[in-house]
């Protein structure tokens, strides 16, 4: 039980960490690199109904290689999954 309320721990803070910069409405953050973008100017992949932009090409290429890599990391509350079992 203690080892599931750290994992949570890392996954809420890793989750602010990676997921604040998307609370403006410009920025959006290449889950490959971590790097902020402008979504004006980044590259935009559209996988699963969702919009993912990257820095770069190779950044997009590396995404769409493998996407579940990079997504398995959202944000779903995790409580809710856990009060569910
Ligand atoms: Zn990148």
């Amino acid at each position: 039980m203690k080892a599931l309320l750290f994992v949570l721990v890392i996954v809420l803070t890793s989750c602010t960490f990676l997921f604040y910069p998307n609370k403006s409405p410009e920025f959006a953050t290449d889950l490959v690199c971590g790097m902020k973008v402008n979504k004006s100017d980044a590259y935009v992949l559209k996988y699963n109904g969702s919009k993912y932009y990257f820095d770069n090409y190779n950044c997009k290429a590396t995404f769409k290689m493998n996407p579940e890599k990079f997504i398995t990391n959202k944000c779903v509350n995790p409580t809710d999954s856990i009060a569910k079992k």
